[in-house]
């Protein structure tokens, strides 16, 4: 069986990978390995911070890592917050990170966003990358209370309601996320 560390300690992340995957892998996390050093995540793009912790648990453990890095562009802030979502102004303050982009998007007529995941696999190959991007629209208020992160003030393209206010399983099928999966799933397959 082939297995596939993750590098994170996320067991959602960890357990939505191997459902995925199904029985002909076996997923693994840092936490399997006991490995609980901090990874610094210094890149300057969504690639080279998905390479960083795939590379760092490759080093580590010789087994095939899979590093993933995700977040919102927003066109009209050139691109922020970027690869810094998660602590644009507060560190995983949901309520505050919404706030910023909220203000700073007030007068703004172009609401065009993007989510994106890059996930990079490294092996004895080397590294290979995958992506996803659900395009899409931010509201002017918070709605919906589902998800996480940015998804109450994102309307995905061809829908009216924000990933807050669509059921999980809605979500999951047009996300970022999944379309970056569905990519690494078919190359596996290849
Ligand atoms: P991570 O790389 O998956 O940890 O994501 C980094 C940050 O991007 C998160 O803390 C969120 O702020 C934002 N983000 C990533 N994916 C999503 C999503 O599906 N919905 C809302 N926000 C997201």
């Amino acid at each position: 069986m082939k297995e596939i560390l993750i590098a994170t300690h996320n067991q959602h992340k960890k357990e939505e990978i191997q459902q995925i995957l199904g029985e002909d892998y076996k997923v693994t996390s840092l936490t399997d390995y006991e490995i609980f050093d901090e990874i610094v995540e210094d890149g300057h793009t969504f690639h080279e911070n998905a390479h960083i912790k795939a590379q760092y648990c490759f080093n580590k453990t010789g087994k095939a890592s899979l590093g993933d890095d995700s977040g919102l562009v927003v066109e009209a802030l050139n691109g922020s917050p970027g690869i810094y979502s998660a602590r644009y102004a507060g560190d995983h303050d949901f309520a505050k990170n919404i706030a910023k982009v909220l203000d700073e998007m007030k007068e703004e007529d172009n609401r065009n966003a993007y989510f994106i995941t890059v996930m990079c696999l490294v092996d004895d190959a080397g590294a290979h990358y995958f992506e996803g991007r659900a395009y899409g629209q931010l509201t002017h208020h918070v709605r919906g209370e589902k998800g996480f992160g940015y998804d109450p003030i994102f309307v995905p393209e061809h829908h009216e309601i924000t990933f807050a206010e669509m059921p999980a399983a809605e979500k999951n099928k047009i996300s970022h996320r999944k379309k970056a999966i569905d990519q690494f799933l078919e190359a596996l397959n290849h």
